[in-house]
């Protein structure tokens, strides 16, 4: 029998589409096999009476080194917010951020109830430190729980509460600082390099455009794998055959597939809101009173496509899952976050996200093993659970297949 193609790669998320991008650029032939309708997996975006929500609160990193490298940003319509970060109870703010870009910054740092001098100039040494150290040097040596980390480098318990926490909980989905230091340090090099931005369609944009340039790919889509072996796949109706085989589902499809240990989920809520437009609002907001909610960002400050005519888009967003029980609550905490009455604050959706992020494990491994039973594996759960991790992961995953490819298989 001949084979359908060079390599079969299963699941069109980022990791997916990263490794057929790569061995499209080597000249292999793909079968791309998804069961959902549409590629991206987890980066999802849709439409709702005029505004483009995500599938959950997500933002794209130009500083990724593995986005950059894919070429793909080169004409991608990134719109970034900015790099400072507002602390806000409603009344008061203090406003954090590189004071490289601001000499002003490091003024309103020292000013922050939560950040005395010590804590000021700590945080702000590990940065830069962070900033220009590589990542085969950040995850050297022995790693530890994020609070511990922070808690060796001599960082307060009110500053790691008040600023360190509130900031990177939302990216890690982890309330307790429980998370892989040297995976914190890596997400808060990346934050020193790049500022974070969004798509005028929504962060689905990221995975169209990827799968704009599989030329030499066939693309399955709506066709649930069953089966995989070293050289085919199985879906309900179909067999497709071919010299290499990637897997690149979320963790709990490759459990099911190739029995790899599944590490469980992060989850979190996101609700999305619409106000009458807020002038100067491209900060990511915290709250400082502390509630459930992480933070909230205005969309339509960087991208105003994505809502109607002098709107505000509010992404805000919880660890966790929640139900409309909070709604009420959350118009309240936004409505406060951006000084408009509570009744001109409208609940468009409520995402709740129960498979956000794959739990990352202690120590940090980035060299997992990625292959069972001469399957090739990939996904951001064998990386760490980023858009930079899941490329990382596409991207190994086609060298594998490249060499088996060439080999004849085996
Ligand atoms: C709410 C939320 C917020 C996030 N925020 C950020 C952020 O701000 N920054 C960041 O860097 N990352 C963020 N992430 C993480 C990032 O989106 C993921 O790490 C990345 O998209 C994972 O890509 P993947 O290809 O590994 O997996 P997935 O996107 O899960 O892709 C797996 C694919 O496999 C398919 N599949 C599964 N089983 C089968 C089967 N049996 N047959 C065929 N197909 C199958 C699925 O349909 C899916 O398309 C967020 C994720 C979520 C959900």
């Amino acid at each position: 029998m001949s084979d359908d193609a060079d390599v079969i790669v299963v699941g069109a998320g980022l990791a997916g589409l990263r490794a057929a991008h790569v061995l499209n650029d080597a000249g292999r032939r793909v079968v791309l096999v998804d069961s959902s309708p549409r590629v991206g997996g987890r980066l999802a975006s849709r439409e709702v009476d005029g505004h483009v929500l995500d599938r959950g609160f997500q933002l794209i990193n130009p500083a990724y080194p593995e986005l950059a490298a894919s070429g793909v940003m080169d004409d991608f319509d990134l719109r970034r917010f900015s790099s400072v970060v507002r602390f806000t109870d409603g009344d008061t703010s203090f406003e954090l951020g590189d004071p490289r870009r601001d000499p002003r910054r490091a003024w309103t740092a020292l000013r922050h109830p939560d950040l005395g001098v010590t804590d000021a100039l700590k945080l702000g040494f590990a940065l830069g430190v962070l900033r220009f150290s590589s990542a085969a040097a950040i995850v050297k040596g022995p790693d530890l729980a994020t609070r511990d980390a922070l808690r060796r480098l001599r960082v307060s318990e009110r500053a790691i509460d008040g600023v360190v926490a509130p900031f990177l909980r939302g990216t890690l989905l982890d309330d307790d600082l429980a998370t892989s230091w040297h995976y914190s340090a890596l997400v808060l090099k990346s934050f020193t390099r790049g500022r974070p931005g969004t798509h005028p369609r929504g962060v689905a944009a990221l995975a169209d455009a990827f799968a704009s340039r599989l030329t030499s790919t066939t693309l399955r889509l709506g066709e649930t794998v069953r089966r995989v072996s070293a050289h085919s796949v199985h879906t309900e109706g179909a067999r497709y055959d071919a010299r290499a085989v990637i897997v690149a589902t979320d963790a709990t499809s490759a459990h099911s597939l190739l029995a790899i240990p599944d590490p469980g989920w992060r989850a979190q809520t996101t609700w999305w809101l619409s106000l009458p437009r807020v002038p100067d609002a491209t900060q990511l907001r915290i709250d400082t009173r502390r509630r459930f909610l992480s933070s909230a960002l205005d969309l339509a400050s960087a991208a105003p496509e994505r809502a109607p005519l002098g709107r505000s888009l509010i992404g805000a967003s919880a660890n966790g899952e929640f139900t409309a029980d909070h709604d009420a609550a959350v118009r309240d905490d936004v409505a406060r976050l951006y000084g408009v009455p509570v009744r001109e604050v409208d609940l468009i959706a409520r995402d709740v996200v129960a498979k956000a992020l794959p739990v990352l494990g202690l120590p940090l491994d980035l060299h997992r093993s990625s292959e069972r039973d001469g399957v090739i594996v990939a996904g951001d759960f064998l990386q760490t659970p980023s858009i930079q991790g899941a490329l990382v992961s596409g991207r190994r995953a086609a060298r594998r297949a490249l060499v088996r490819s060439v080999a004849g298989g085996q």
